[in-house]
């Protein structure tokens, strides 16, 4: 039985993959989200500062008019009359005042003053102009006649509108924002609070600038997104982490419960009867491992042979095969019985490979049973592999190409290669009675193996009809469900007994 694996120290790993990436995690995303911000906050000032340059340019032509195709004061102040975005238009001549858009001629004579000190070059400028409920700071676009330079026309840009283009009202995304020219600021008493989001816009053609702070909403917003992806990535990331790391030590543990259940007799085998097409009598068996682990119950030969495979374990698992076959059938007289053994190419490498197998076919023989081996054509056999096959053959054991047809072997290794018998695999035998009318490859496989002279066994024969085509067509040995599933000794040897 599996046991648990939600213990303390399990759940406190668990916490730790999970809050160890939270950092950097939320610290990528809270510079690519700020990175976003900053970029969206640039994308509104450079709207403010568009908008105030679109204002200055329809009053600078509304200066020219009034400079150049006015020819009465009346005219201009009814030329002016329905401009939105004008508070008032003077025309100033030596520094006096001489005509409004708005005032009449007493009135004019209370601001006549004002701009007597200034220079009235041509440009934009922020004032604190005097009106009737205070002092106002103000936006004047100011152009001078240039048939002469005593005279100038001044637009006085109305409040509220700046106000508006500045989003001052109306825009929940800024908490404030300051239009600057030449020094001056308008409002004149902002105080911005520094920080990395105050972002600063310069007109291309004016001389002016829009500075502007965003609100505590966009910031907070930025906090939220950056915790609404932080999260679930941090999440992803300690899950990916975990599974990782379970499947890689599992992975390593397994070699090491490998090693223990060959010294602790975990391992035990089975065997599955290979019967003639023609008698259906069994003619011999093939040894299959199998493990059951105290804690994790039973592992399949195919979980745990490509792990000992890679570990190098690989040989010690065939030893024991060949000794634990030799125990098992010791008690039981046989007829020479043949027993297949399955070996893979890295024991056919060892030096003492040929010094083993020439000591097991003898005591094989001497208990009455024909030792064979089965040599998977998945894993590659190199020259000198196949070279010891001629050897082995001569001593009287045995040999099969395992698995046929599904892994390296090209048909002229198998020229130089010498073997008695083909097993040719279960998803060759498969496509019988699916494939229509007849199994191409298949046909070909025995084709193969008549020309070669070698014997064959199919693999995985699961059904009559199965067995009936390959009988048909002259396969020597079949094994499989159909005749018999992987037993015990105890019920192989009961079997044989009643045969
Ligand atoms: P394999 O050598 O091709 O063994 C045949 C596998 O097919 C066995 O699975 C057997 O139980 C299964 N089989 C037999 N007849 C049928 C059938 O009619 N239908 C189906 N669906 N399956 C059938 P098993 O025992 O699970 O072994 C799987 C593989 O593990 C083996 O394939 C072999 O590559 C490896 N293996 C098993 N025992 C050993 C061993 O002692 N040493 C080595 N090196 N490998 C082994
Ligand atoms: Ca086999
Ligand atoms: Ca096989």
């Amino acid at each position: 039985m599996p046991h648990t694996i939600l213990t303390p120290k399990a759940v406190k790993k668990l916490l730790i993959t999970f809050l160890a990436p939270l950092p950097i995690v939320a610290f990528i995303c809270y510079v690519s989200n700020s990175s976003s911000l900053k970029q969206h906050l640039q994308t509104i000032s450079q709207s403010y500062v568009h908008q105030i340059e679109e204002i200055v340019d329809e009053l600078r032509d509304e200066n020219y008019q009034a400079l150049y195709d006015a020819t009465t004061c009346r005219q201009i102040q009814k030329d002016l009359l329905f401009e939105a975005f004008l508070r008032e238009m003077l025309i100033v001549e030596e520094g006096r005042v001489t005509c409004s858009s708005k005032r009449s001629e007493d009135e004019i004579f209370q601001i006549k003053h004002k701009f007597s000190e200034s220079k009235l070059n041509t440009g934009e400028y922020l004032f604190d102009i005097s009106y009737e409920d205070g002092p106002v700071r103000s936006l004047l676009i100011i152009d001078q006649d240039k048939n002469n330079l005593h005279r100038s026309a001044i637009s006085i840009v109305d409040q509220s509108y700046i106000d508006v283009r500045l989003g001052l009202k109306d825009d929940d995304r800024i908490a404030q924002s300051v239009m600057t020219v030449s020094g001056n600021t308008y409002p004149s008493n902002t105080h911005l609070k520094p920080s990395q989001f105050l972002t600063m816009e310069q007109s291309k053609h004016l001389n002016i600038q829009v500075t502007i702070e965003p609100s505590n909403k966009l910031i907070n917003e930025l906090y939220t997104n950056t915790l609404l992806v932080t999260i679930p990535i941090s999440l992803f990331l300690s899950i990916f982490w975990h599974l990782f790391s379970y499947w890689y030590q599992t992975r390593g543990s397994l070699a090491e419960k490998i090693k223990k259940a060959l010294i602790n007799n975990e391992f035990f085998l089975v065997y599955q009867p290979l019967v003639d097409s023609s008698t259906s009598k069994i003619k011999g068996v093939e040894a299959l491992i199998r493990w059951s682990h105290p804690r994790s119950g039973f592992i399949g030969p195919d979980v745990f042979i490509p792990v000992a495979e890679q570990h190098g374990l690989i040989n010690n698992i065939t030893d024991f095969v060949f000794e634990r076959t030799l125990v098992d059938w010791k008690t039981h007289t046989t007829n020479n019985l043949h027993i297949s053994i399955n070996v893979p190419p890295s024991y056919l490498s060892q030096n003492s490979c040929l010094e083993k197998l020439t000591l097991l076919a003898s005591r094989y023989k001497e208990q009455g049973l024909k030792l064979g081996i089965e040599i998977t054509e998945r894993q590659l056999l190199d020259k000198s592999d196949r070279a010891i096959l001629t050897d082995i053959k001569k001593l009287g054991i045995d040999v099969s190409i395992d698995d046929f047809g599904t892994g390296y072997t090209s048909l002229s290794v198998l020229e130089d290669t010498e073997f008695d018998y083909l097993k040719i695999d279960r998803c060759f035998i498969n496509t019988i009675g699916i494939k229509s009318i007849n199994s191409p490859v298949l046909n070909s496989i025995i084709n193969l193996a008549n020309n070669m002279n070698v014997l064959m066994v199919a693999e995985g024969v699961e059904t009559k009809e199965q067995a009936d085509y390959l009988k048909d067509h002259g396969v020597q040995l079949l094994q499989g469900y159909f005749f018999y599933k992987p037993m015990s000794f105890e019920e192989i040897a009961t079997l044989l007994e009643n045969n």
